[in-house]
């Protein structure tokens, strides 16, 4: 069995793996984990308009772990170039990737202008891709030719998995993004399997995360301090999972009175599109979620919450009174309303921005992060005069020793484990414990590594 580190090897994003196994009959599978779309200071990484290192159309098999555009945003160029065989995912993840990729398209068609190349693909592209796409349930097993697939849940966002496979008498786990549990909504992630070999992802491989009992007291303190200042509390936040995370806690602290009241938009049409998917899969949250719901409370809803949808709603944000709170995308302020409402309020010594999220280099909410006086936003000089605060405890992503312990049951029968999707220093931190600290054999690869299993 050859696998291959296309992408997703020494960086967070742009995930890509090829796995090639003999069946029955001498034939080969030919089989990719994601295709997703290399980020970094900008939405799309130059590296996304160059062709696949492998011949689309000799893929049999694609298998996506998640939704996050970082694991999907290149299926349609895949497709465009040729792929004709099947996608799998857990059916929340089909749900979500189609509304995450007709955002994105927008996104990307301006980037591609930006570096003078033709778009990666249109809305039609994605269409038509869906088609190869099919929904399978977490444990179903899937047969690839020979190959099986097995989706477990990641705890990562709603519909995450880590996938094994099991080809010629081996099995390889691809971690996929896992969670940082207990995720406030979802079901936690479940335990690896026995496995031969593993991709596991370090983006915090060196870092510890805050408990959520701070995390929910600093969103308690900042949403205080902005009514205080009456200023703005802007908050960029991915649209799929984190703002979720976000109404449910300000759900509790709205309706516990733990905040003083204020006006909160979700002035993101994906956000709000997707909130509305989390409405169809209630019966995979945690036992909690599900008793509040029963409960009669919509955990995802509260008084004082503002869906802006469309562009005039959102122009309401502007004149609306503050204290206000604003959550926008893109998470990482590489586009979308977000940019609107910080070229209008970083400036602005009163208001706060907030970030809860992974900020990758280069991007400008990252710049923002580590204190720039200055920002371009849009072609305009903004100064940095908000306040700037940071609560990593809402990260999606496991923590260093959250990782170590996901794989530490099955350390016994690892032949090898694979450090991915980390930038350089986290995947180190992360090797260095799975050899020190479990005495596995781990090894960061490069991309387009080949190595036979
Ligand atoms: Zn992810």
């Amino acid at each position: 069995m050859k696998l291959t580190f296309y992408g997703g090897a020494g960086v967070v994003t742009g995930v890509n793996y090829g796995l090639e196994a003999a069946v029955d009959g001498g034939k080969k599978v030919k089989i990719l984990v994601d295709c997703g779309l290399q980020q970094g200071g900008n939405f799309a990484e130059k590296k996304n308009f160059e062709p696949f290192p492998y011949d689309p159309a000799a893929v049999d098999f694609v298998l996506i772990t998640h939704a996050h555009i970082d694991h999907i945003g290149l299926l349609p160029k895949l497709f465009k170039a040729g792929f004709r065989g099947k996608i799998f995912s857990t059916h929340p993840t089909h749900d979500f990737a189609e509304l995450m990729l007709l955002d994105s398209e927008h996104i990307l068609y301006r980037e591609a202008e930006r570096v003078g190349k033709d778009p990666l693909y249109s809305a039609s592209d994605i269409a038509a891709m869906m088609k190869f796409w099919e929904g399978v349930n977490y444990h179903q097993i899937v047969d690839l030719g020979g190959v099986k697939a097995e989706f477990y849940n990641a705890g990562h966002i709603l519909g995450s998995a880590f996938i094994r496979v099991t080809a010629e008498g081996k099995t390889v786990v691809f971690s996929g993004d896992l969670g940082n549990y207990p995720a406030p909504i979802i079901k936690t992630t479940e335990k690896i399997p026995p496995t031969d070999y593993c991709l596991i992802e370090s983006t915090y491989g060196d870092r510890v995360h805050e408990n959520v009992d701070t995390r929910r007291e600093e969103l308690e303190d900042a949403i205080e301090e902005t009514a205080k200042s009456k200023g703005t509390l802007l908050i960029p936040a991915f649209a799929m999972e984190r703002t979720q995370q976000l109404l449910f806690e300000l759900n509790e602290l709205t309706e516990n009175g733990r905040i003083p009241k204020v006006q909160v938009y979700i002035d993101s049409p994906l956000a709000i599109h997707l909130t509305e998917i989390y409405k169809k899969y209630r019966g995979q949250f945690t036992d909690e979620v599900e008793a509040m719901i029963k409960g009669g409370d919509d955990i995802l809803d509260f008084p004082g919450l503002h869906f802006t949808l469309t562009t005039e709603e959102s122009k309401t944000i502007n004149e609306a009174p503050t204290p206000k709170v604003v959550i926008a995308g893109s998470g990482m302020s590489h586009g979308g309303r977000i940019l609107h409402h910080e070229r209008r309020y970083l400036s602005d010594p009163k208001s706060m921005i907030l970030f809860v999220g992974y900020q990758g280099k280069g991007s400008l909410g990252r710049q923002i992060l580590e204190g720039a006086r200055e920002v371009k936003i849009m072609g305009e000089t903004v100064p940095v005069r908000a306040r700037v605060r940071v609560i990593s405890g809402y990260s999606a992503h496991a923590d260093q020793p959250r990782l170590l312990d996901w794989i530490r049951p099955v350390r016994m029968g690892l032949k090898k484990v694979f450090v991915v999707q980390g930038e350089d220093g986290a995947s180190e931190a992360l090797a260095i414990k799975i050899k020190d600290e479990l005495a596995i054999h781990a090894e960061i690869p490069e991309a387009n590594d080949e190595v036979e299993l």
